[in-house]
């Protein structure tokens, strides 16, 4: 079976295509598909896989004409161009399989795709791949949420990407956090308790990564790193050690909630590890929004003095911020540029 997958285009301007630090750096996209060649490698491995990534290449007809298959998919700004995709693979008479957060989430706006594949991969591949194999050529298979173990995870397929387009390589340590922002779909796709690959699946996909020459920056994709902090300060001390055997190849980014600044042995260990930027949400500079977003963990603190720890532990801080929420007032604007400037 020949399988195409198509990485959908983001919409231009969305926060994932911050296309003047890649011309500074020389890549033609921030972030490598991670999820695709996730379920490529849970697909037979005598099966012919092709990556064409959207944001970084053209898709030919000529790639269109030689798969039996596609598989596509990804988040609500790869929306339009998923459906695109959809609508290309119905007009050469190919069928498509969707997967990824926003079929997952919104699986009523994908029906014209012949499969969808909703929910985490791993555990529901095999009843595509039978499906498949009886000759179905429509189908939805769903995972249960936030129940997938994620330590029977392959290892993704590195191989196919090319991984000189690229700011940066994701490798994927946990999924779900435990926290309940009221705005955030990672706790409805992937649950409040965050689950862990084991350290010695994390180094296989790191020495993957470094046996192909990669080197660098690899950002570490989970939803909040420091979701399930014991089973991290477990892994960090391996991490710590594999970098030193190979004289550092790799500087690290990831995402953390804002109380990562409470806890001064696990911002060393990160550092030590060498963690150099960590995007933390901090949404908002008005305690009443925050506290009605649920976003509790950064309340009751110096938003700009959990900054700073954080600065000082020699880690960058990457912001989120969203502005629009019911409970803002006419001075939203005002607070959040003094906090920034703080
Ligand atoms: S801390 Fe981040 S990942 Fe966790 S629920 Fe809040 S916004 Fe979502």
């Amino acid at each position: 079976c020949k399988v195409l997958m198509i990485f959908p285009r983001f919409n231009a301007n969305s926060f994932w295509n911050y296309q003047a630090a890649c011309d500074l750096a020389g890549a033609r996209y921030p972030a490598a598909p991670l999820g695709l060649i996730t379920v490529a490698a849970l697909l037979p491995a005598e099966w012919d896989v092709r990556l064409v990534n959207r944001n970084t290449e053209e898709l030919a007809d000529a790639d269109l004409a030689w798969a039996d298959i596609v598989m596509t998919g990804g988040m609500l700004p790869q929306r339009n161009d998923t459906l695109h995709i959809i609508a290309m693979c119905h007009a050469c008479g190919k069928p498509v399989v969707v997967g990824g957060p926003d079929v997952t989430s919104s699986p009523a706006l994908y029906s014209a795709a012949n499969f969808q594949v909703l929910g985490e991969a791993e555990e529901i591949m095999d009843g595509f791949i039978a499906a498949w194999r009886r000759g179905d050529r429509q189908g939805v298979f769903e995972a249960p949420m936030g129940k997938t173990d994620v330590t029977k995870s392959p290892l993704p397929r590195f191989d196919l990407l090319k991984l000189d387009q690229y700011l940066h390589v994701g490798v994927q340590f946990s999924r779900g956090c435990p926290f309940s922002c009221e705005f955030c779909d990672i706790i409805e796709l992937y649950g409040r308790v965050p689950r862990t690959k084991t350290n010695a699946q994390v180094m296989a996909e790191l020495d993957a990564l470094y046996a192909l020459g990669y080197r660098g920056h690899v950002d570490f994709v989970d939803d909040n790193l420091i979701g399930n902090k014991k089973a991290l300060k477990k892994f960090l001390p391996d991490l710590r050690r594999w970098q030193e055997e190979k004289d550092f190849p790799f500087e690290f980014s990831t995402e953390a909630s804002i109380n990562l600044a409470d806890d001064p042995d696990l911002l060393r260990s990160l550092s030590d590890t060498n963690f150099f930027a960590i995007f933390v949400g901090i949404e908002s500079p008005d305690t009443d929004s925050l506290v009605l977003m649920q976003k509790k963990q950064n309340t009751r603190r110096s938003l700009q003095q959990s900054i700073e720890t954080i600065h000082k532990a020699g880690i960058f801080v990457n912001a989120g911020f969203i502005v629009g929420f019911d409970s803002e007032k006419g001075s939203v604007a005002q607070g959040m540029i003094d906090c920034i400037e703080d």
